[in-house]
């Protein structure tokens, strides 16, 4: 392994009776970015916290760079980690902020100075250093925090949360700015959120998270493309899911029943029987009664510039329909059917 891989082997971690990892396995490549991604309380954090050395497993082993670190503490990790609330020091300027790690390590002071220099650079934020954190504008002083995480030159860079104090509109704007570092720099990272339109804007892969263990790896579009698990079509996106039978599995493809209908997808896993049918909101189209596919009455509708909301009540239950605006709209109280592009459904188990 190269130096920025990250390993875990049967990772196990138990803090009393709660068990925050079952018995995590995963690899990551040097290189890349890769967010953890998944409800509040899965054990993102905890895996975190167990790469940085800060927590210890309780089970398991870890490689950082193909070195065993299972029991080295944080101080012999070559990790950084920006957290949420940047932890900057309030009385020490941008430039003390950022230089901070490396007096630790006993680099000399004008060393010390001159990388700190070249890492406000590199975020963008050269000639701030001589100003105290508060007068910078929260944008400014997670990039601060960025810095100061990798003037230590670290293997993996870690980041939690770390749009989580900024205001919306700043979010998009740091988030690619940590992502383009990232990529200039060659880093790994390991990136927590549970926004998952975050994780899809900045990640090489995502590890999706549930119930303290791994749900499903992927890149951004194979999760979108090949949910493996209703969860994940939930998570990853809206979707719209009900329950179908799978009579016969061919060449790819899969005969399904839904609603007394036979529709014809495509089928990515071993399935047979009882199953799941996933439609994604743009799949669906709305078209007058009487016309093919599941019947229904529009009982919301939402106008917002380019596209129409819709939600329908069938009996398949409650769908959310996306679609170009076009024409006269559907309205409130109108009866419609529901067309499904069968090519863009999908199939989880139930
Ligand atoms: P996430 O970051 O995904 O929200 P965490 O990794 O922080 O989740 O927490 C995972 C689980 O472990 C949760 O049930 C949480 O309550 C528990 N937990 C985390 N840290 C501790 C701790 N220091 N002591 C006890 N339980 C903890
Ligand atoms: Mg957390």
């Amino acid at each position: 392994t190269q130096p920025g891989s990250v390993q875990f082997t049967g990772v196990v971690k138990k803090y009393g009776d709660v068990t925050a990892l079952k018995k995590l396995d995963l690899m990551i490549e040097p290189g890349k970015l890769v967010t953890l991604l998944g409800p509040s309380g899965c054990g993102k954090t905890t895996t975190l916290r167990l790469i940085a050395g800060l927590e210890m497993a309780t089970d398991g082993t870890i490689h950082i760079g193909g070195q065993d670190v299972t029991h080295l503490t944080a101080t012999y990790r070559k990790v950084s980690m920006v957290f949420q609330s940047y932890a900057l020091f309030p009385h020490m300027t941008v430039r003390e902020n950022v230089a901070y790690g490396l007096t630790v390590k006993a680099v000399p002071k004008a060393e010390a100075a001159q990388r700190a220099e070249a890492g406000l650079e590199l975020v963008g934020l050269a000639g701030y250093g001589e100003r105290l954190p508060s007068e910078l504008s929260g944008g400014q002083q997670q990039r601060v925090a960025v810095a100061r995480a990798i003037v230590l030159e670290p293997e993996v860079l870690l980041l939690d949360e770390p749009l989580s104090n900024l205001d919306a509109k700043l979010r998009r704007h740091v988030r690619e700015e940590i992502r383009q570092i990232q990529q200039r720099l060659g880093l790994t990272a390991v990136y927590v959120t549970h926004d998952q339109e975050e994780a899809m804007a900045v990640s090489d892969d995502i590890i999706v998270m549930n119930n303290a263990e791994i749900a499903q790896i992927g890149t951004p579009a194979a999760l979108y493309e090949t949910p493996s698990s209703s969860f994940i079509a939930d998570f990853i996106g809206d979707a719209n899911l009900a329950d179908c039978d799978v009579l016969e599995v061919e060449d790819g493809m899969a005969k399904v029943v839904l609603n007394g209908n036979t529709y014809s997808v495509p089928s990515h896993r071993p399935l047979s029987g009882a199953a799941r049918i996933v439609l994604r909101p743009h799949a669906l189209k709305l078209m007058s009664p009487q016309s093919a596919g599941v019947q229904g009455e529009v009982t919301y509708a939402a106008y917002l510039g380019k596209e129409m909301q819709y939600t329908v009540e069938t009996n398949i239950g409650s769908l959310f329909v996306i679609s170009p605006v076009s024409g006269q709209p559907f309205a409130q109280g109108d009866a419609v059917s529901v067309a499904i592009d069968q090519d863009q459904a999908r199939l989880v188990s139930q």
